[in-house]
């Protein structure tokens, strides 16, 4: 791998003697690895190497097709490379310290958001926003996929987040950077790659944290992470920030097995250390004093819920209400229902709470993010189980034959893995899946890999 001359000498500075170790390590080819849903990844099989720092993550043995696996696509594990499953290790933290307002200020495609949506409590809110609009889509999607709905996915640049004054107890900025902790994963980001990029960057970087600062209320928690290895991006900005914003570094606690470099209180994550690529992690607490009153977002107002009788009501469980957008139906979370849509005074709210149904005539069609949440009453609908190339064809969209299905919607399955809905009307069964999400391989003809046994069943290639 041709590293540019410039990078190197700012890799010396930064790592020092470890600088030989890490260029041999880059011509290796990077682990894979997932990161299982906390309740849906219970039906995937048990994968026998665990990621140490993330209790959910786990090590392949080789490349699957992912496009391939049912389990994907209902949100049974997210595809996240392993250092940057450390954020799990604030969990402890976040309950200790009462964590339930969190911004995600740079979320798509919404590996950390998902992750942060598990660790926040039953009266936790995560903002999830994404300045880049046409990155919005994918960030929508996965975190649909993941089915919480205590999530607001924004669209906002994050100098919006000031008019919302010390709301948020923790703030993660995983900033755009240089990139060059993923040269073995993306070789384009070498070329991609300049002195002046990597000064634009942390210029950047620092932009990003100080216009979401006034949002983090004192004694707030502000996580700063990248996926670079120059100083300029990480201890210096993480310095500047203590310096100029008023913040102190504070320790996570890790185990000395683990690989990871403590420098400076903030941590690296080095390829030929870790299992895992180039990360950077650091843990900064706002100086000053709690405020009394949280959470209180001015104006408060009582948001109306729709009618218990409607017919989407029965899809959902007791704890969530419906709120109704033209035609379409979606559950908060019943108590935190007028604080996530006042979020719609302050910022860009693209979704929020979970889709569960629309109106189509006199009809509710149940939503397919319905079916991957955790909303859904789990004996709202007759459960269809399919076969895993019924289950290839449902999510290619493409019409459905199933023996003795009741009329009726349908709740589509793989191995106990909701994927969606269907309707049968007696003379066909009508494919609900959304055109969004599916299927666009030629899957009948692919030549598929040989696969270990573990992938053998998740890929569920057998
Ligand atoms: N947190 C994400 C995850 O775990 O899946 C990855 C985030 S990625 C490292 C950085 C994100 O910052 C990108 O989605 C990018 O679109 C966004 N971004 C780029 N420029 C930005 C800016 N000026 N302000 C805020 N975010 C920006």
């Amino acid at each position: 791998m041709q590293i540019p001359r410039e990078c190197m000498a700012l890799w010396r500075e930064a790592m020092g003697s470890e600088c030989d170790a890490l260029l041999a390590c880059l011509e290796e080819a990077p682990p894979v690895s997932i990161r299982l849903h906390p309740q849906k990844g219970r039906v995937l099989p048990e994968y026998p190497i665990l990621v140490s720092w993330c209790p959910t993550g786990r090590y392949l043995s080789e490349r699957p097709s992912f496009t391939l696996d049912p389990h994907f696509h209902a949100g049974a594990y997210y595809v996240q490379e392993a250092s940057s499953m450390f954020l799990a290790q604030l969990a402890p933290l976040f309950r200790e310290q009462g964590v339930k307002r969190v911004l995600d200020v740079c979320a798509a495609p919404g590996g950390k958001a998902g992750l942060l949506a598990e660790m926040l409590p039953q009266d936790g809110i995560l903002v999830a926003n994404e300045v880049i609009r046409s990155r919005v889509g994918v960030l929508c999607e996965n975190m649909a996929k993941w089915g919480y709905a205590h999530v607001a996915i924004t669209n906002n640049d994050p100098k919006d987040f000031a008019r919302m004054s010390h709301y948020f107890d923790a703030i993660l900025v995983d900033a755009p950077c240089s990139g060059e902790g993923m040269f073995r994963k993306e070789p384009q980001a070498i070329q991609e790659w300049s002195p002046e990029a990597v000064q634009l960057c942390a210029q950047r970087q620092r932009r990003i944290v100080a216009d979401v600062w006034e949002a983090l209320r004192p004694g707030g928690y502000l996580i700063y992470s990248s996926c670079t290895f120059n100083r300029l991006e990480n201890e210096e900005n993480v310095a500047w920030m203590c310096s100029r914003l008023g913040a102190s570094v504070r320790p996570v606690p890790i185990d000395s097995d683990w690989g990871i470099v403590e420098q400076e209180g903030c941590y690296r994550f080095l390829p030929h250390r870790v299992q895992g690529e180039g990360f950077f992690f650091a843990l900064l607490q706002k100086n000053g004093e709690e405020p009394l009153s949280r959470h209180k977002p001015p104006g408060a107002k009582k948001a109306m819920p729709l009618n218990r009788q409607l017919a989407p009501s029965n899809w959902v469980q007791e704890y969530y209400s419906l709120f109704a957008k033209n035609e379409l139906v979606k559950a908060l979370p019943s108590a935190l229902a007028s604080e996530m849509l006042e979020l719609e005074i302050f910022l860009r709210v693209v979704q929020s709470g979970v889709a569960v149904a629309r109106l189509k005539g006199k009809d509710w069609i149940p939503e397919a993010d319905l079916a991957l949440s955790q909303v859904m009453r789990p004996d709202a609908f007759p459960a269809v189980e399919l076969d895993l190339t019924t289950a290839r064809r449902y999510l290619a969209r493409e019409a459905l034959v199933i023996k003795d299905a009741p009329l009726g919607y349908l709740l589509i399955q793989y191995q106990g893995s909701r994927l969606g809905f269907a309707k049968n009307i007696g003379s066909r069964i009508n494919n609900l899946y959304p055109k969004s999400g599916r299927i666009r391989m030629d899957f009948p003809n692919l030549i598929l890999p040989k696969h270990s046994l573990n992938l053998l069943v998740i890929g569920g290639l057998g």
